[in-house]
């Protein structure tokens, strides 16, 4: 995967990308990084990029122009018009699926906004792809690009080590990931899970989509109507409904985020297994 970043703070992607793991895999050749510096492309000796905004209204405006002509730069070296895409909160919200859809791209060239953001008309002439990381406004796209750089390099081949390449994350079917714990095992008081001690793969398994399904009716129960519930899963989810003390063999106090059900949580749950 190659990654090109039309930015006015190359250094910020730089020192972000080049650490950690993204860093390895810059080092490693499994991905690559260029940073073109907008201002570069100024049209004033001065390196001025923005202007004001036409019909007024507080801030500045990133020019069309220099930006137009970074990229034009650009895809002229490469020979290829890779997709475009620009950080912004106007953007298709950026989630896992996406990523997996832009890993699978050999280049991707992410244009970074700022202060008001760039003029629409160089949107439309260039940007194939507008992305939003979430409903709230940062200062400018340089994070944007690294949260999605990163999510997106997970995925491609050689980035992540075996021990890295976890066999199940957050999202990955859907749901949210299980809680996690490593040595010791007392920590205060507190106690690893007992059935994560056992040894009995079978019941560390289930343990594990139980964990998974109820921290996902808890933080994100949106989620839990788009997954493909099997029996066992039904199974779990009515015994919480009816506060029972067993569910597919796990003692329900093994539920790190138990402690009973809100309304508004038996309602949804009630309302799902109906369907
Ligand atoms: N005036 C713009 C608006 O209301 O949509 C916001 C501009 S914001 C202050 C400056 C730049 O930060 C944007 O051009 C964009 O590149 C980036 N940015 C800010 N919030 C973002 C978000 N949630 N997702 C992606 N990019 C964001």
């Amino acid at each position: 995967m190659n990654y090109y970043v039309l930015t006015l703070f190359p250094e910020m992607i730089e020192n972000g990308m080049n650490t950690s793991i993204t860093g390895r895999a810059i080092a490693g050749g499994s991905l690559s990084l260029e940073t073109v510096n907008i201002r570069d492309y100024s049209l004033s000796g001065n390196g001025r990029i923005d202007d004001y905004p036409y019909g007024g209204g507080a801030g500045m405006v990133m020019q069309a122009e220099p930006i137009c002509r970074a990229y034009e730069d650009l895809v002229r070296r490469l020979g290829k018009q890779p997709r475009v895409v620009y950080l912004t909160p106007q953007g298709r919200v950026f989630d896992q699926h996406m990523a997996e859809e832009l890993a699978r791209e050999e280049e991707l060239i992410f244009l970074c906004g700022h202060y008001e953001g760039v003029d629409e008309r160089v949107i439309e002439e260039i940007v194939t792809d507008q992305v939003s990381i979430g409903d709230y406004v940062l200062t400018g796209g340089e994070l944007p690009a690294m949260v999605m750089m990163d999510a997106i390099a997970r995925m491609v081949p050689g980035v992540l080590s075996n021990q890295e390449s976890g066999q199940y994350e957050s999202f990955q079917d859907g749901l949210l990931e299980y809680p996690q714990y490593s040595r010791p095992e007392e920590w205060r008081g507190k106690q690893v899970p007992p059935v994560l001690l056992s040894g009995h793969h079978g019941n560390v398994d289930r343990w594990r989509r139980d964990q998974s399904l109820l921290r996902t009716l808890k933080n994100r129960p949106e989620l839990l109507t788009s997954v493909e519930l099997d029996k066992k899963d039904r199974k779990f989810l009515q015994s919480l409904l009816d506060g029972g003390e067993m569910m597919n063999d796990t003692d329900v106090s093994d539920c790190t985020l138990g402690g009973g059900l809100t309304e508004e949580e038996e309602k949804f749950l009630a309302k799902l297994l109906a369907i």
